[in-house]
């Protein structure tokens, strides 16, 4: 459990104004000394995160956040932070008090209720006021369970947990299945994974180890190979695979080395589908065919990495869809959160594969194209589609491949 990687955990986050007491129910909660305590309003500058168990819930990462109502040039930029994790937050613990229960609390309980997570109100400090029933029918409007504790005296703290566990557990942070839909048990997996100089020493990456768990966890077989032994991997077997996954950056070759009637598709596709939205990145693409000279594209990155001398993002995915257009396309690179950023000045945006962040962020970044109005897609498929092997990698997903038949102005008009 202690390997689970943070963006497969449940994320929850406390939230709340100042002097609250958030990060004594943090400590309440976990048993451990995980924030710093004090008296003084204001002490949790930056959020802070903790990947931790919880038993009943599983692996989980945990935030503890600044103050929502900080003042001063500062306080507004950790403010801005504390914004920035509810993008990514499962589960959210908004701490209130009763006696200092106001407006600012439910503009909070109704921010986070439009990002759309879970949420549970904790009154905390009942041992200096009870939440008087007018805060509690407030609360109950939302349809948003609140619990009262006592940090100091620990009163509550047992059956919050119980709450906690309830929630969390219902919420999984892993919806769609990353490949077990499309496999049937006893079934042959084909994986090609080019091992060149960008490759970890060692070791497969994160999504590819995760793609053979998934296929293992399903009762199917797996098979790997570089993308140099595909065809004499292809010869050695007495039946052929079911389904075939190669990196997107051997998927022209891999795509005319197997037989057309071989389902086949790219690990970045997989996870496009688990962590965001496939039929919403396959609209996007289309903008492609749209790009005039002078638009700009932009590359959102949702970390930031250290870029490689010719990294996908900044300089193959350029350069392929500059030489498919055959256009003067201008690309610019937004690594990590948003932050305020005005997104409608694009044509199009292009996503990472999102591996250090979860579904909750990505769908919000999808959001945020939306609410601007400009279509999104993401590295796996605008590759696929300047090699012209989209369809063939939509193979295993017939729904979004219909979408690749649909002329690009009927799909924009989607947005
Ligand atoms: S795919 Fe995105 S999140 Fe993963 S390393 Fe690349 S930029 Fe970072």
């Amino acid at each position: 459990m202690h390997t689970t990687p943070v963006s497969n955990r449940l994320h929850i986050g406390i939230f709340g104004k100042r002097n609250v007491g958030k990060s004594s129910f943090i400590n309440a909660l976990t048993g451990q000394n995980i924030a710093i305590v004090s008296d003084q309003p204001g002490t949790t500058t930056d959020p802070v995160g903790k990947s931790m168990e919880i038993a009943g819930i599983g692996p989980v990462y945990l935030y503890d956040t600044a103050g929502i109502d900080d003042s001063g040039e500062l306080g507004l930029k950790r403010v801005g932070k504390t914004k920035q994790v509810m993008n990514k937050i499962n589960l959210a613990l908004v701490i209130v008090t009763a006696e200092g229960f106001d407006e600012a609390d439910i503009r909070l309980v109704e921010e986070l209720h439009s990002r759309g997570c879970d949420i549970i109100v904790v009154c905390n400090k009942i041992d200096i006021l009870q939440p008087n029933g007018a805060i509690l029918e407030r609360i109950a409007g939302y349809g948003i369970p609140c619990v009262r504790v006592s940090c100091a005296t620990r009163e509550g703290i047992e059956e919050a947990k119980q709450t906690i566990i309830e929630r969390g557990s219902k919420i999984s942070p892993e919806q769609p299945s990353l490949i077990g839909d499309i496999i049937q048990p006893g079934e042959l997996v084909l994986l090609v994974v080019p091992i060149d100089l960008g490759a970890p020493k060692g070791r497969l990456i994160l999504p590819q180890v995760q793609v053979i768990r998934d296929i293992l966890d399903h009762n199917a077989v797996a098979l790997t190979a570089k993308e140099h032994e595909l065809l004499d991997s292809l010869k050695m077997l007495t039946h052929p695979p079911s389904l075939v996954i190669c990196d997107s950056q051997v998927v022209k070759k891999v795509a005319d080395a197997i037989p057309p009637d071989i389902k086949f598709t790219t690990f970045s596709i997989l996870f496009s589908r688990q962590k965001g939205d496939l039929a919403t990145f396959v609209r996007g693409v289309r903008q492609i065919d749209r790009l005039q000279d002078g638009d700009t594209v932009l590359i959102m990155e949702a970390c930031t990495h250290h870029p490689m001398p010719d990294d996908i993002g900044r300089v193959k995915l350029p350069r392929w869809i500059r030489q498919f257009t055959g256009r003067d396309i201008l690309f610019d690179v937004n690594a990590g959160p948003l932050l305020d950023k005005d997104l409608s000045t694009y044509r199009l945006i292009i996503a990472c594969g999102g591996c250090m962040i979860n579904r909750q962020e990505m769908l919000f970044r999808i959001k945020a194209a939306h609410a601007a109005r400009i279509p999104i897609t993401n590295y796996g498929i605008a590759i696929s589609y300047v090699h012209g092997v989209l369809q063939r990698v939509l193979s295993p997903f017939p729904h979004e491949r219909t979408l690749c038949n649909m002329p690009a102005a009927m799909l924009a008009v989607d947005l």
